[in-house]
């Protein structure tokens, strides 16, 4: 058994008014066990949807097909007879079933009434796998080799069946099989081009090992996926192959695992005793947001002056105004002015200057939309950068950002 498929059944599923989470929660487990999930299908509460969707995956043959959904007391849940009448079975009671249901009830100083007495009901030919979170039991199937497993949509009961019965019968079915993940963090590339430069890698990539490019606001993570039936070998080959990553693209791996540049900026000035400061104009203080998201950041970082109109850079920042005059408010001298000045006023060992134009207007054909500068000033003097990002306005604050933190990374482990 080392693929599965998942079926989620229920109208609200398709309706937008539940999410299915069930799929989500199951994926992940079955993966921890080595299991690939092949497909997900979600489904109306209708007997020919039901009938068709499990055609579909016995006909692909996954040794699995789990399903949650349709096992209420009400009359729109039908996955139970469905399935009795798919696999040949009357409805038997369960005396077990009764049992949990009549105590439940008990305990809630319910009368038992019809529908309570159909959920201890239970097609003959199937493995009841007791349900002590809620009324209606997880059932197990088997045909031609392939185990289908029915459980109640409810997520609690969903996953307390998964956990007593599912996995650990999977678990003694599917041996040691194991799934490991290592992310590889860049920034500073795209990924057509990070692509490019990594297509021998892929090409060199043992057939246990797959390699995944998951970009989000300018990060790239590199997501590597290794299979096989011990987990110390398997981390051994992904650790092999993170090794040769880092000699092929040191340049724009700034991290691993989740880790985000603030994060890493945060934990580079702290080891080494450094303190930041920033003056934001475009970013309108973003920067400083996302460091101070990070836990601990008094330690690192001083403060920062929004510095968005120009009388406010040349008071506070005490910027020329005639620099503003000369070369503009987005500029390679206003973006160092700007670092210069904050360092200045805070007495930081860095400082981060920002400015452009986050848009939709105020580009020029010299300095159209997305245009923006980023210096970055430290004892070793100040370094600029110029970037051309998007047309959109979100997007630009959003890459300015990243981009400045990503310039004082460098900034910092080179000094
Ligand atoms: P059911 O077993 O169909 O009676 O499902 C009971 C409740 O569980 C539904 O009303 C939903 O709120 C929830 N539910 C059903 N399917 C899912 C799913 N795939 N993901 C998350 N919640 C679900
Ligand atoms: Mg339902």
């Amino acid at each position: 058994m080392n693929s599965a498929e998942i079926i989620t059944i229920g109208d609200e599923l398709l309706i937008g008014q539940t999410v299915d989470t069930n799929s989500a929660w199951i994926g992940a487990q079955l993966n921890l066990y080595g299991i690939g999930v092949k497909r997900i299908t979600s489904i109306q509460d209708r007997r020919e949807e039901i009938v068709s969707a499990l055609n579909e995956s016995l006909g692909r043959r996954s040794g699995l097909v789990l399903i949650t959904g349709g096992l209420g007391p009400t009359s729109d849940d039908i996955t139970k007879e469905t399935l009795a009448e798919y696999f040949g079975s009357k409805l038997v009671t369960d005396s077990g079933v009764l049992e949990t249901v009549t105590e439940r009830l008990r305990i809630r100083n319910l009368e038992m009434n019809d529908n309570n007495r159909r959920q201890a009901m239970v097609p003959e030919h199937c493995t009841v796998l007791p349900n002590q979170t809620g009324t209606a039991p997880g059932m197990m199937f088997e045909k031609e080799g392939i185990i289908i497993i029915s459980m109640p949509g409810v997520p609690l009961e969903m996953k307390h069946i998964m956990q007593e019965h599912v996995l650990p019968m999977i678990a003694r079915k599917a041996g040691k099989g194991v799934i490991l993940h290592k992310n590889i963090m860049t920034y500073g590339t795209f990924e057509a081009k990070l692509a490019e430069r990594l297509e021998q890698f892929e090409r060199e990539l043992p057939d246990d090992i797959k390699l995944a490019y998951l970009p989000a606001h300018g990060v790239i993570k590199l997501r590597l996926t290794g299979h096989g039936d011990n987990s110390s070998a398997v981390r051994e080959s992904i650790s092999g192959q993170v090794s040769k990553l880092y000699t092929i693209i040191p340049d724009v791996i700034y991290g691993e695992d989740e880790v985000t540049l603030e994060e890493k900026v945060g934990s580079l000035l702290l080891d080494n005793g450094l303190t930041l400061s920033t003056a934001e104009s475009c970013t309108g203080g973003k920067i400083a947001s996302l460091i101070t998201s990070v836990p601990g950041s008094s330690a690192w970082f001083m403060g920062s002056v929004v510095a968005y109109d120009n009388e406010i850079k040349t008071k506070l920042l005490g910027i020329d105004p005639e620099t503003i005059r000369v070369y503009g408010a987005v500029s390679r001298e206003t973006a160092a002015a700007m670092a210069r000045g904050v360092r200045l006023l805070t007495g930081t060992d860095y400082a981060v200057g920002v400015t452009g134009i986050a848009g939709p207007t105020g580009g020029t054909p010299e300095k159209p939309v997305g245009t923006v500068w980023i210096a970055v000033a430290s004892d070793s003097g100040i370094v600029t950068e110029r970037h051309n990002f998007a047309d959109d306005r979100i997007i630009n604050i959003s890459r300015s950002a990243n981009t400045a933190l990503n310039l004082l990374r460098k900034q910092i482990i080179s000094r």
